[in-house]
């Protein structure tokens, strides 16, 4: 394939703002084109923060559909099924349902984990590239690790079990008492107490910080390097030329480029449609909660808790948790009991944020998922020149700037690593 001289990237959020970082890191003449009024408003604003390139395996599980019918019909379920007259949504189901199984969630388990170490390795060339130019990439991050807490020590000892996959590929992640886990984040102390954790397993290497905040430093380094940022710009098309693409269509003006990438996150699908094409990539709702950190007793490791189904990440002074998985389509309408459940399983495991409740911020986002767990990542087959970058589900912080860095070595780079074939369109 001849290098392309320029490019379109659609969709700012982490994946297509670092998207365009990198293809403009290897000379490319970029243009950045967004809906919204700036980078990071999508579902990247306010997700749970966590880098846990330890934690990549697929929501998809053998567990899965047991946890399904007990949820069912309960309001302040984890996971929530709303049927749509919608047969992308029973496609997606029903792909996802046949991923329920430990094999298919190991399967998924190294691809993952190479795109969730480029991250990390990324992550920290950007900090330093950023930081020598003098315009420090400030995302609150926090290199404290994370800490998977279980009420359940059979749910432990099958996450130990699953972590040997991690463990055999370098990844060291430590069993820990009720103790240790009170001693590693004292934050956990009344929680322990009152016989809330069964164990935890520790992740030291893993690491949390600001999704939005990021989105937008790097999307101003981006601009920095030359990319062009068209903003409140929505593309209504994607234009070609026979199978070749050549540019955008735009409520603005029509753009064009030798290559173009989809980083639409949810709105992927919209954008492929006219060409027959499906990604697979249906929205997963979520919920999020931030208040001000408490003083004196605020967690700085981040927590993932088993048994309520959130994360929870230290950001600054604030801290905030995540949770809820819906199917049920786009929309967008903030339900308060959904987000007020975030809010009790947070004060549940830290009690200590119960006076500042009245101040929490609540959001909701669509999370952008593939049945398998993995993103798309690669070219589309018969259309010489589109690319998509999407799909990366409950694990976009973590995967995003990897994929893209990944992306851009397959667009522009002689011998292109690493390789994508398991992130191929083409493999649903
Ligand atoms: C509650 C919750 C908690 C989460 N917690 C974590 C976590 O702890 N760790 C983790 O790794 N991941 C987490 N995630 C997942 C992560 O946030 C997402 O995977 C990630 O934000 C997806 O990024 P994106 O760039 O693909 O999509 P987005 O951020 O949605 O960006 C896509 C952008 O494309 C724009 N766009 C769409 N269509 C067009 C168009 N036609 N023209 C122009 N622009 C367009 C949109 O406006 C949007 O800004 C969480 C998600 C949720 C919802």
């Amino acid at each position: 394939m001849k290098v392309p001289c320029s490019a379109i990237v659609i969709g700012a959020g982490i994946v297509g703002a670092s998207t365009a970082y990198e293809l403009a890191l290897r000379g490319l003449k970029v243009t950045l084109i967004e809906a919204r009024e700036g980078a990071g408003l999508g579902t990247s604003y306010a997700n749970g923060g966590q880098l846990s390139a330890c934690e990549v395996a697929p929501w998809a599980g053998p567990e899965i559909p047991a946890l399904i019918l007990r949820w069912l019909g309960r309001d302040d379920a984890p996971f929530r099924l709303r049927p749509k007259m919608d047969p992308e949504q029973w496609l997606w189901l029903l792909k996802f349902l046949l991923r329920c199984r430990a094999s298919a969630r190991a399967e998924r388990i190294p691809p993952n984990l190479e795109i969730a170490l480029l991250t990390r390795a990324r992550l920290a060339a950007y900090e330093r590239a950023f930081a020598e130019a003098g315009t420090p990439l400030d995302f609150q991050r926090k290199e404290k690790g994370i800490l998977r807490i279980f009420r359940d020590v059979h749910a432990m000892k099958e996450a130990e079990r699953e972590s040997a996959i991690i463990t055999r590929m370098g990844l060291e992640q430590k069993l820990l008492t009720p103790a240790e886990c009170a001693a590693l984040e004292p934050a956990l102390g009344s929680a322990m107490q009152r016989g809330d954790i069964a164990g935890g397993l520790y992740a030291a290497s893993d690491s949390s910080g600001d999704a939005h905040l990021f989105s937008r430093g790097i999307a101003d380094g981006a601009a920095r390097l030359g990319v062009k940022f068209l903003s409140n710009t929505s593309v209504t098309r994607i234009l070609t030329d026979g199978s070749k693409v050549r540019g955008v269509k735009t409520t603005q003006d029509a753009v064009a480029a030798d290559a173009v990438v989809i980083a639409a996150g949810t709105e992927t699908r919209a954008l492929l449609g006219p060409f027959g094409i499906r990604s697979y990539i249906y929205p997963l709702k979520g919920y999020s909660v931030t208040l001000p950190a408490p003083e004196g007793n605020a967690p700085e490791v981040s927590i993932t808790d088993e048994e309520r189904k959130i994360v929870i990440s230290r950001l600054g002074d604030r801290i905030r948790a995540a949770g809820q998985a819906e199917v049920g389509g786009y929309d967008l309408t903030l339900e308060p009991a959904r987000a007020r459940s975030v809010l009790d399983a947070l004060e549940g495991v830290l009690p200590q944020v119960g006076p500042r409740r009245e101040e929490a911020g609540f959001w909701c986002g669509l999370r952008p998922m593939t049945p398998d767990g993995s993103p798309v990542i690669g070219e589309v087959p018969g259309i010489s020149g589109l690319f998509v970058n999407s799909g990366h589900g409950t694990l976009g912080w973590t995967l995003g700037p990897g994929s893209a860095a990944a992306l851009a070595s397959l667009i522009c780079d002689p011998a292109p690593q690493p390789t994508l074939s398991p992130f191929s369109i083409s493999r649903f």
